[in-house]
C-alpha cells in the first residue's frame, strides 16, 4: 500500500531545527533526531514525537502492520494500565524488580504500566477461544510500553516509554508453534528489508525464560548496546555467548615426558608466564567451581577468560558458584593456585575443558604441589577430559565455526526478538481448549517483539551522514523536499512544483518560509533527510529546477515538466 499523497508547506509546519547538538547527546540518532525537529525530550527516557517524527514512526508502524496482517495476524489494542493480579499469577510482579512502573489507584489497589503483555494476551485468548477449531491465532498490537530502565539513553533508542509491536501466537501443537514462529521470522525479514535496515538474525540465549527457540534481530551500529559475533567471509552471525569452537585433535606423539618445574610464588598465570618466559597461551588454567556443591574444574588456555554466563547456561539448572578459600581446607588433594588435571581429572573433580584443550595438545600447568608447575602435560596421555564445551569469552580472530575465517566482534541494536515460549503462561493461567479428541488440550505460545520507536533510531544510526539524516524512502517523512531558494518567483515555482508532485501521488514538503535564507534552507533540507531535494533557485524564471539525491549528492537541472515526470509516483 502506498503512502497517501500530501503537500506540507514548511511555513505552516511546527518545526524548529537546531544548529547545535543537545548537551547530553552521545549518539548520532539522538543528536540528529533532536536537531532536525523530530523528537523532543520531555523527561529522562520519555519523548515527545513532533510532526515529522510522528510521520516516520507511523511509516514504520504501517510497514509492521502490513506484514503482520499478511501472516494472518489480527490487530488488537490492550490497555497499558494493568491490574497487579495477572502479573502476580505469572510471578513477574516480583521478578521484574525495579524495571516495572507500579502505581496505586484511589482505593489503594495495585496497578502497573505494561512492560510486555504475555499475561493479558493469555487471559484474552482464554476468554475468547474455547475449541481447537478457534486456533491457531496470532494477535498483535502496536502499543506504548513502559520500563523503568536503569540507564535510559541515546534518545528513543532506549526509552522508559516506547512503542513496541508485540505479537503472540497460540497453537495446540508443537508443530503449530514452530509454524507460527516461522511465519513471524519471515514477516520480520520482510519488515526490516522494507524499512531499509541492515540486520542479522542471531540465536539468542533464552536464559531464564526457559523456552526452546529464540532469535534476535540485530541492526549493526556503533551506538548499539549489544555485541555480536560475525564472520567477514560467510554469513555466520551469533550472540557472543552462542559461539562454539569445535574440538580438533592434534598429534601428541612428539612430546617429551612430564617434567616438574620449580616455580615459587607463581599462583597466577601472569606470574607463571613471566617466570618461565613463555606466552600465557602455552599454559593451562584450571578454574575450580562448585556445581550444586560438587567441585568441578574447568580447563582453558591461560590467555583466555572463562565466560561464566556460558558456563551457567551449559550447566543449568545446576547452580554454579566460585570456590572459596574454605573449600580447600578439607581437600589436601587440591593445592590452591597449583592445580593440574594430571592424576586428578575424573578422580578429584569432574574435568570440563574448552575444545582448545584438544587431545594431543601439550601444556604447562599446576603440578598439584605448592610452588610447582609441570610441563609437557599432554591431553589424552596425562589426563582425560570428561566433557568438552566452548566455555571461553569469544575474542576477535577466533575461528568461524562455519568457515574458519577470523571472526569479528561488532556492536548492534536489538530491533526485534522472536521467542517460542511454550506452555509457561498457558500453565500459569490454565489456558486449555477443547482438543480434537474431546479432551482439554494445553495451548502453546510464542511471543514476538519489534521495537517500533527504536527502529526509527536504528535507521537514523545506520543511514545518516555528516550533513544529517538520510531516510530510506519507505520511512521518510516526505518523498520530496522542495526548497524555494530566492524571492517571490522562486516561492511561486516551488509551490507550483509541490502541487504538481502532490497531484502525481507524492508526499511533498515545500520550504516556502519567508525571511529564511537559501543557505539556512539548504542546511535544513540536508538535516531533515528527505530522499530527494528539489531547488527552485537561479533559473526559476526559465522554469528550471535542480533535482538532488540526498544520499548520493548527484544533481541535475530539469524543467518542471521533466522533474514531475521523473519523480512522479
Ligand atoms: P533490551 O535487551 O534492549 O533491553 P529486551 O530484550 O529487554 O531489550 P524485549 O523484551 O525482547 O526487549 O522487547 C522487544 C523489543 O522491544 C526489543 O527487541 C527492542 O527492539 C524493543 N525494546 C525493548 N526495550 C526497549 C526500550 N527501553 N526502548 C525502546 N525499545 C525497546
Ligand atoms: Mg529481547
Amino acid at each position: 500500500m502506498a503512502h497517501a499523497a500530501q503537500v506540507q508547506r514548511m511555513s505552516r509546519l511546527m518545526i524548529k531545527t537546531l544548529r547545535d547538538d543537545p548537551a547530553d547527546a552521545e549518539t548520532a540518532s539522538h543528536k540528529l533526531l533532536v536537531r532536525a525537529g523530530y523528537v523532543r525530550r520531555t523527561s529522562a527516557g520519555i519523548w515527545t514525537w513532533l510532526p515529522l517524527g510522528k510521520k516516520v514512526l507511523e511509516n514504520v508502524s504501517r510497514v509492521v502492520r502490513e506484514e503482520m496482517d499478511a501472516i494472518g495476524g489480527q490487530e488488537v489494542l490492550l490497555p497499558a494500565l494493568l491490574p497487579r493480579e495477572p502479573y502476580e499469577t505469572s510471578g513477574r510482579w516480583e521478578e521484574y524488580g525495579d524495571l516495572l512502573f507500579r502505581l496505586k489507584d484511589r482505593k489503594g489497589a495495585d496497578y502497573l504500566l505494561g512492560p510486555t503483555h504475555e499475561e493479558i494476551f493469555t487471559l484474552t485468548v482464554k476468554d475468547q477461544c474455547t475449541s481447537y477449531k478457534d486456533l491457531p491465532v496470532i494477535l498483535y498490537q502496536i502499543q506504548t510500553k513502559y520500563r523503568d530502565e536503569a540507564r535510559p539513553r541515546s534518545g528513543v533508542l532506549r526509552g522508559r516509554e516506547f512503542q513496541m509491536k508485540d505479537s503472540y501466537s497460540f497453537d495446540t501443537t508443537d508443530e503449530g508453534l514452530a509454524e507460527s514462529y516461522a511465519l513471524h521470522r519471515e514477516a520480520y525479514t520482510k519488515i526490516f528489508e522494507r524499512l531499509g535496515l541492515d540486520y542479522r538474525i542471531v540465536s539468542a540465549v533464552s536464559g531464564a525464560m526457559g523456552g526452546s527457540a529464540s532469535e534476535e534481530f540485530l541492526a549493526p551500529a556503533a551506538a548499539g548496546e549489544d555485541t555480536f559475533v560475525d564472520c567477514p567471509a560467510c554469513d555466520y552471525a551469533a550472540n557472543t555467548e552462542a559461539v562454539t569452537v569445535k574440538v580438533a585433535a592434534a598429534d601428541g606423539s612428539a612430546h617429551g615426558p612430564v617434567e616438574e618445574l620449580d616455580t615459587p610464588d607463581t599462583p597466577t598465570i601472569e606470574t607463571l608466564a613471566a617466570h618461565l618466559g613463555v606466552p600465557a597461551s602455552a599454559t593451562l588454567k584450571n578454574l575450580l567451581v562448585k556445581v550444586d556443591g560438587e567441585i568441578v574444574a574447568v580447563g582453558v588456555p591461560g590467555d583466555r577468560e572463562v565466560d561464566l554466563g556460558k558456563l551457567g547456561e551449559h550447566l543449568a539448572p545446576a547452580t554454579v558458584e566460585l570456590v572459596t578459600a574454605d573449600d580447600f581446607t578439607d581437600r589436601p588433594d587440591l593445592v590452591r593456585g597449583y592445580v593440574g588435571p594430571q592424576g586428578l581429572a575424573g578422580k578429584s573433580f569432574r574435568y570440563l575443558a574448552d575444545p582448545r584443550i584438544a587431545p594431543g595438545t601439550s601444556w604447562i600447568t599446576g603440578a598439584n604441589k605448592p610452588g610447582t608447575h609441570a610441563r609437557n602435560v599432554v591431553c589424552g596421555r596425562d589426563f582425560e577430559v570428561d566433557e568438552y564445551f566452548d566455555v571461553v569469552v569469544v575474542e576477535p580472530g577466533d575461528p568461524c565455526p562455519n568457515c574458519g575465517a577470523g571472526l569479528r566482534i561488532d556492536r548492534a541494536i536489538e530491533i526485534g526478538h522472536i521467542f517460542q515460549l511454550g506452555r509457561k503462561y498457558a500453565d500459569a493461567f490454565g489456558l486449555d481448549v477443547l482438543g480434537q479428541n474431546g479432551k482439554p488440550a494445553r495451548v502453546t505460545m510464542g511471543s514476538y517483539g519489534i521495537g517500533v520507536s527504536r527502529a526509527v533510531a536504528a535507521l537514523a544510526e545506520q543511514t545518516h551522514d555528516e550533513s544529517g539524516l538520510c531516510w530510506p524512502r519507505e520511512v521518510a517523512p516526505a518523498d520530496v523536499h522542495v526548497v524555494a531558494a530566492g524571492k517571490a518567483k522562486q516561492t511561486e515555482l516551488a509551490l507550483e512544483i509541490g502541487e504538481r508532485l502532490g497531484a502525481a501521488g507524492l508526499r511533498v514538503l515545500v520550504d516556502d518560509r519567508a525571511g529564511v535564507s537559501p543557505g539556512v534552507k539548504f542546511t535544513d533540507a540536508e538535516l531533515i533527510g528527505v530522499p530527494t531535494i528539489v531547488v527552485a533557485g537561479r533559473r526559476a524564471a526559465e522554469g528550471v529546477v535542480e533535482v538532488k539525491d540526498r544520499r548520493t549528492g548527484e544533481r541535475e537541472e530539469l524543467t518542471v515538466e521533466e522533474a514531475v515526470a521523473r519523480l512522479g509516483a
